[in-house]
């Protein structure tokens, strides 16, 4: 049983007008097996939330803690996160010309394992994984997101949630650019990864529809660098239904 605690979090970053803070207070506890969902408008923080988790260079920390099960994950390297089990799919992941997919899920799974993965077993392992998730055996044999379609980055990204298995997964807007039929592969992957991993996760999403695949066990509202409203699975079929507006500037009291 693993817990990501983040607690007070302000986080700024660099911009061409100055310094600008973009969380202002963020406190959120993830456990093992938990699914919790983070919802807001474009803009409000979302990303940078993830970003700051997985420990981009873009953010600073000006305040407040993160930590996993105690440790102090804002002490450690990036690398030194994702081999204490904090993993982050990109949303706009980067490509790496001319490593392909096999070579670089090994690298990864030796890196965060801190030892090579048995080559029989592993083989095994990601050919069931990849079938799983629909994928083309060849595709092992691509570069990393080199001319990757949407709905194959994202397939990519939840491989390697199920591969190399960690405590806590922060999926940052897995469900944009997917098809129907895509956001249910992929979804179904998640799921599938979350019961054999038993990893809590983060789902940072704009929409509410992946949520149809996903069941959240909390929800929580993030405006304006902060979380606005939590609450249960509930609250993401009024958000559905009511979108954001009433947490947007201007908008009435909420009753
Ligand atoms: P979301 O994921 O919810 O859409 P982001 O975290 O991407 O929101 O962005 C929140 C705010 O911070 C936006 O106003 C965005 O322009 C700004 N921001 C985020 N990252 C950077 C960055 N690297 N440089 C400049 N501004 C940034
Ligand atoms: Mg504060
Ligand atoms: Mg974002």
């Amino acid at each position: 049983m693993s817990t990501l605690e983040i607690k007070d979090l302000h986080v700024t970053v660099d911009t061409e007008q100055g310094t600008k803070e973009i969380l202002r207070g963020v406190t959120l506890t993830i456990n093992s097996g938990e699914t919790h969902a983070i919802m807001g408008p474009n803009g409000s923080g979302k990303s940078t939330l993830a970003y700051s988790i997985a420990g981009h260079p873009k953010y600073t920390v000006t305040s407040g803690t993160v930590t996993l099960d105690g440790e102090d994950v804002l002490e450690m390297s990036v690398d030194e996160r994702a081999r204490a089990g904090v993993f982050l799919a990109m949303q706009y992941p980067v490509e790496v010309p001319g490593v392909t997919v096999s070579n670089f899920l090994r690298t990864a799974k030796t890196a965060v394992d801190g030892e090579a993965p048995k080559l029989r077993t592993w083989v095994k392992d990601v050919k069931q994984a990849m079938s799983d998730l629909r994928m083309d055996p060849a595709f092992a044999e691509r570069g990393v997101n080199e001319g990757f379609s949407g709905g194959e980055k994202k397939r990519h990204e939840i491989l390697q949630m199920e591969l190399l298995k960690p405590k806590i997964a922060v999926l940052d807007e897995t469900d944009s650019g997917l098809d129907v039929d895509a956001l249910r592969v992929v979804s179904e992957g998640v799921n599938r990864a979350k019961e054999s991993t038993g990893a809590g996760v983060l789902l940072i999403t704009h929409y509410t529809r992946i949520l149809r695949y996903i069941k959240p066990d909390f929800v929580h509202v993030f405006v304006d660098g902060r979380i606005a409203e939590e609450g249960g699975p509930e609250l993401a079929d009024r958000l559905e239904a009511e979108g954001y507006d009433r947490f947007l500037p201007g908008a009435a009291p909420a009753d």
